[in-house]
């Protein structure tokens, strides 16, 4: 589905969007994941070539919070490549504190990586794919930017900007053939919740509609369809994928 297509990832390194570069590369794309440390990027970057030596995968791991680091990664792949078709701005944080323990500094911190540094990777990558004539870009968003969440104030309003950002830029940038889309995601397996007690979990469990967590290939699939050309007149969609859990 995705043949020949160069996609950068950020995030990349596990969960999510460890599932979406393998997801991608197994349909035929040459990924670039970015992640946070050299470290976690080597671990991903070699259990992906055990898994098939032919696979055309790289990695990088800029400060995301600083534009100008960013933008010279986004460089290097426009170099080694000549053109970005897909981008994935899939890296994120999340938090549950109360209220009452919550700090401007916490709030700020979670805007900072979870919208701020968002846009550092779109402001280079829609230079390149205008010049290219378009591309897409795809932003992890969450069920809770929808319904909310309880405590941590600081993470659905991230992941609402972030579908506000969605929207607005799909319309600013359908002239240019470039679609823009989100995918929230619903309670995903990855290490933060397979960490949970099985006591936690199973509450959980009863209050999603389809009655199973999500499983990160399940958020990997969505992002095959939106990347493909099978979603060419879709865009500015925020596309919930979360077994119609959305309390
Ligand atoms: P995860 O913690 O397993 O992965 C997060 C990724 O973001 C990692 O690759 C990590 O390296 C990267 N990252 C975190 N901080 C970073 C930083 N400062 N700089 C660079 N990279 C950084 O989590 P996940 O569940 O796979 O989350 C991926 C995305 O999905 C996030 O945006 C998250 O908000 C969203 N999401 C997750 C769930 C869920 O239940 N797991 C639900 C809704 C939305």
């Amino acid at each position: 589905m995705l043949k020949g297509k160069i996609a950068v990832i950020t995030g990349g390194t596990r969960g999510i969007g460890y599932a979406t570069v393998k997801k991608f590369l197994e349909n035929g794309a040459k990924v670039v994941l970015f992640g946070s440390r050299q470290e976690t990027v080597d671990k991903a970057l070699t259990s992906l070539k055990e898994e098939n030596p032919e696979w055309e995968v790289s990695g990088a791991w800029p400060n995301l919070g600083d534009a100008d680091a960013v933008a010279q990664e986004i460089e290097k792949v426009k170099e080694k490549y000549g053109r970005i078709d897909i981008l994935i701005n899939n890296a994120g944080i999340s938090d549950s504190t109360p209220i009452d323990n919550y700090t401007s500094e916490q709030f700020a911190k979670i805007m900072q990586l979870n919208v701020n540094a968002i846009m550092n990777g779109i402001i280079p990558t829609v230079k390149i794919m205008k010049e290219q004539g378009g591309g897409v870009i795809l932003n992890t968003s969450s069920m809770v930017s929808i319904c909310g969440q309880t405590s941590g104030i600081g993470y659905p309003t991230s992941k609402s900007a972030v579908n506000g950002l969605t929207w607005s830029l799909a319309r600013e940038l359908g002239p240019s053939n470039i679609r823009v889309n989100a995918v929230a995601p619903g309670i995903t397996r990855t290490d933060m919740v397979a960490a949970l007690p099985e006591q936690m979990i199973q509450p959980l469990i009863n209050a999603i509609p389809i009655r199973r967590i999500g499983e990160a290939e399940d958020i990997a699939n969505a992002f095959l369809f939106l990347a493909s050309d099978m979603a060419s007149y879709v865009t500015g969609e925020i596309l919930s994928v979360d077994g119609a859990m959305r309390t």
